[in-house]
């Protein structure tokens, strides 16, 4: 088969859109770029959990992605070990998540850096602000704040929430309020400490083996995990907001005591008092608002895509924004392999548009509702919440690589037809 060269850009270098430029640069056919408004590529924040599916399809895209991982400095989590912070039964095991298939704990900017070192230098153009999208009978032109303007055969927007290529896609299909990115219902604040503090801190027990440790609670819940090849524990105070602000801002102001109060309930009891230290002691204290996008009408307009939180923005309740954006990234990767001209570019948007539409949509509701149990809307007791939260990531761990890109390339194949 003859294959016409396929020039690709992607919005965004995130890691969604790194993911993507590794699963695409490996086609002989496609010409991928990649085009991030910072001045350079990289991560803010604290670290992020790669569960099995995500490994799974890592490894589709990234032969090397055990190596890549290890380089990123990622950290085997032996469990997910749900414990209760509050009430009478403080300090009981609830249950050991995925102990089966452990995840892996790393670094956002670490996983950034290993994602974006592969590529070739010559297809990353930082300081590039898209601002227009403009397709045409021949593919797609973009046009960046800096006043460049560039043809493509296809675009595909990995840039976050508050995507540009989302409004792009989303003008004129059914869109309301709802698919416009708004708060969840919770907030959270954050801090990454030398391993040896958050020791001291929390006690010496909950070191002995690497594990995440998710603290459920009334009205709240605090989370701990090491990465940084166990040099680094990060650590996590969630909790439900009401009457969240409407601003895109999503950083608020926090205060020592504004955590105790939101954590009264819990003071004296195993792990609220150390993780308060552990997350006041940085300069400037902030808590943020979760957002999310509650649904969404289409992936696709024509030679245009979103990826990644573009295109499915969610909560942080189940661990799987990043593994959601590694799978879309293996899907496209294995629909490019399989089309030879342009022309063919809108019917494998539609096939991936059909086949992660509803995986994704389904994460972003269950990790909502995940979050009501882990912040304690329900009856605090042990035995209660494992009934309610064993089987809450079977369907995001036990996706079928091989088979969803089989389904994929079906998918493919119907659209070609029409
Ligand atoms: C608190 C928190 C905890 C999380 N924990 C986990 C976890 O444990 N496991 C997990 O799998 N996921 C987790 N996630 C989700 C995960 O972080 C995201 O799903 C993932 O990082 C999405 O990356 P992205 O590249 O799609 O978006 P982003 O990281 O937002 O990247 C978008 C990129 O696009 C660029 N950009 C924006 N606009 C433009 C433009 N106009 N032109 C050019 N470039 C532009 C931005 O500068 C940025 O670099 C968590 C998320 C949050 C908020």
């Amino acid at each position: 088969m003859t294959h016409e060269q396929l020039r690709v850009a992607i919005i965004g270098g995130g890691l969604a859109g790194a993911a993507l430029a590794n699963a695409l640069v490996r086609i002989s056919h496609v010409d991928v770029h990649v085009f991030e408004s910072a001045p350079e590529f990289s991560e803010r924040g604290a670290a992020v959990g790669l569960s099995k599916n995500a490994q799974l399809a890592l490894a589709q895209i990234l032969p090397s992605g055990t190596d890549m991982l290890e380089k990123a400095g990622a950290v085997p989590m032996n469990s997910s070990r749900v414990i209760l912070g509050s009430g009478p039964e403080a300090g009981t095991i609830v249950l050991d998540l995925a102990a089966d298939d452990p995840g892996m704990i790393v670094h956002r900017a670490s996983l950034l850096r290993e994602l974006i070192a592969p590529l070739p230098k010559e297809s990353l153009h930082p300081n590039k602000k898209l601002t227009a999208i403009n397709p045409n009978e021949s593919g797609v032109e973009v046009a960046f704040q800096d006043g460049t303007v560039y043809h493509f055969d296809a675009v595909i927007g990995a840039d976050g929430i508050f995507s540009t290529v989302r409004e792009h896609v989303l003008r004129g299909v059914g869109a309301d309020e709802q698919s416009s990115a708004s708060p969840a219902g919770f907030w959270d604040c954050r801090n990454v400490v030398p391993f040896e503090k958050a020791k001291a801190a929390l006690g010496e027990e909950y070191f002995d083996v690497d594990r995440q440790y998710d603290w459920v609670g009334d009205g709240a819940f605090i989370l701990h995990d090491v990465l940084e090849d166990r040099t680094m524990v990060q650590c996590v105070i969630s909790g439900v907001e009401k009457d969240a602000s409407k601003d895109r801002d999503r950083r608020r102001p926090l205060t020592r005591e504004a955590l105790a109060a939101s954590l009264s309930s819990w003071l004296g009891g195993p792990i609220a008092d150390g993780m308060i230290s552990l997350i006041c002691d940085q300069p400037d204290l902030s808590g943020y608002s979760q957002w999310e996008h509650k649904s969404t009408p289409t992936y696709v307009r024509e030679r245009v895509c979103l990826v990644g939180d573009a295109a499915h923005a969610t909560t942080p309740w189940q661990g799987a924004g990043t593994g959601l954006a590694i799978e879309d990234a293996m899907v496209l990767g294995a629909l490019f392999a399989s089309i030879s001209s342009a022309n063919e570019i809108s019917a494998a948007f539609k096939a991936y548009d059909l086949l992660r539409r509803p995986r994704c949509q389904q994460v972003i509701d269950s990790s909502r509702e995940t979050g009501l149990i882990l912040c304690g809307q329900v009856d605090l007791h042990a035995d209660e919440l494992r009934e309610l939260l064993a089987p809450r990531w079977n369907f995001i761990f036990g996706l079928d690589m091989e088979l969803h890109k089989r389904e994929a390339l079906e998918a493919l194949r119907t659209a070609q037809q029409k």
